[in-house]
């Protein structure tokens, strides 16, 4: 078997690796490259392998980081299976087809401006045909990928659906095994169970790193951080302002926040839901409770975890425009989660100057992001065009990351190693480089052969 890197080699988006064996060619993942517009772009652009060879995909999860290329290969002639859990079929088709809306609407508007743009990498059309070329399957039952190939997939913990991969590859007597971690969650996540490391054994594991360098606050302590934040803000009779990712960081937030209700922890103040995407993803949760973590004593008394009676979803347009002249406290969650985007601006346009009102930071501010404006606190932040004085109060929550930390990063290892004596060399993708550097330094001395593959490179197990 010989992997090749071909994304999220020493950086954290477009999630790529080329796996060749028995003369067989096969994808984990395809996903975007995100960053600086006009070299993400390049990189989008660039198939990783010519189109012919491709014979199928095995999909980790969900995010567009690791999904978001694929209607690229899909408008490219893809026709070959692109194999993935239930939940990550489901939340890929709407996150695919928000995508490329987003992207035909950009193009639209900066053509419409006279500005000279590439085309949309795809259309809503191309999306579609992904949905096509889905093959569903359940955690830890193996799977055939191509001829003399199969996989399995267990529970990275991460999102809805996510899994880490098993990729077994047999050449008359001879096997050999490959672990991909996908993107590893944290474990004591509410709804999403804890992370189930492969118990196959394997030479060489590819493994995320994105927080090799980092411990994040305990969900324990970000559940009572959020309801200290809404009572403050509800006395103050102001607004509490929440961008936030619409898969998985939403859900979890409503989640607690009915909790927190029941429990007189938090005041009767109406949560309003303004993102159609956040609740199309509620409903993919909806219908895929049969892998929610129910060890919470909580998760088995709540009847609906995502519906109660203080708070509502938007629909339309005029809905989310009527939110601004309502009085009294109130909770909005509103994508984008990094404010690049989404209703969360106009709610900041009408609500960052008013110091009664908290903005509430729940997930990773990327640099050059409005919302790592916000989290520097800088007194004045530039929203639709207009300049805005941060008057708001800034409130930052860590302990929602869908990421495992150093620590547990390490921990999903040394379980690995425990049913894989012959795990010859462990390969970080999916970080930069200081997380990289950090993490391979704690694991080399804990006895690991650790690499941090740059793109193209080539390693044979
Ligand atoms: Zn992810």
């Amino acid at each position: 078997m010989e992997i090749e890197f071909a994304g999220a080699d020493r950086e954290v988006t477009g999630s790529c690796h080329i796996v060749r064996a028995n003369g067989q060619c096969i994808l984990l993942d395809c996903g975007l490259f995100q960053g600086h517009r006009s070299d993400a772009d390049a990189k989008n652009r660039s198939l990783p392998c010519p189109i012919g060879d491709i014979d199928a995909v095995v999909l980790s999860h969900a995010h567009l980081d690791h999904s978001g290329r694929l209607p690229f290969l899909a408008n490219h002639g893809y026709a070959g299976p692109i194999h993935a859990t239930k939940a990550t079929a489901d939340l890929t088709s709407i996150l695919l087809a928000d995508s490329a809306h987003i992207q035909e609407n950009d193009y639209e508007f900066l053509s419409r401006h006279g500005r000279a743009v590439q085309p949309p990498l795809y259309s809503l059309r191309d999306a579609a045909r992904v949905g096509e070329l889905m093959k569903q399957h359940r955690y830890d039952e193996w799977f055939d990928v191509a001829s003399g190939v199969r996989a399995k997939y267990t529970d990275a913990g991460h999102i809805l659906g996510s899994a880490s991969v098993v990729i077994e590859a047999t050449t008359g007597s001879a096997v050999s095994r490959l672990i991909f971690s996908g993107d590893i969650g944290r474990t004591g996540l509410s709804i999403i169970r804890d992370p189930a490391p492969p118990t196959d054994a394997a030479s060489v594991v590819i493994m995320e790193s994105t927080y090799g360098n980092r411990d994040h606050e305990s969900v324990a302590s970000a559940r009572d951080h959020l309801a200290r934040v809404v009572r403050d803000t509800a006395a103050r009779g102001g607004r509490v302002l929440i961008p936030a990712f619409a898969v998985g960081r939403t859900q979890e937030l409503v989640y607690h926040l009915q909790m927190l209700s029941r429990e007189n922890a938090i005041p009767p103040v109406p949560i309003v839901i303004d993102s159609p995407l956040a609740t199309a993803a509620t409903r993919v949760f909806e219908q895929n409770t049969d892998i929610f973590d129910r060890s919470e004593p909580a998760m088995q008394e709540l009847g609906d975890l995502f519906r109660f009676e203080h708070v509502s979803y938007t629909s339309s347009v005029e809905e989310s425009k009527a939110l601004n002249g309502r009085v009294g406290p109130l909770v909005i969650i509103a994508g984008s989660g990094m404010v690049e985007g989404g209703r969360i601006l106009h709610h900041l346009l009408n609500g960052a100057s008013n110091p009664r009102n908290t903005i509430l930071i729940v997930g990773f501010q990327a640099e050059h992001t409005l919302g790592r404006r916000i989290v520097e606190r800088q007194p004045v932040i530039r929203v639709l065009g207009n300049e805005v004085e941060l008057r708001a109060s800034v409130e930052i929550i860590n302990g929602y990351s869908a990421h495992a930390d150093r620590t547990e990063l390490a921990a999903w290892l040394d379980a690995v190693r425990r049913t894989s004596p012959e795990l010859r060399t462990v390969c970080l993708v999916h970080g930069e480089e200081a997380a990289q550097s950090a993490l391979s330094a704690s694991l080399t001395a804990k006895g690991y052969a650790v690499r941090c593959p740059a793109r193209h490179d080539r390693l044979t197990c």
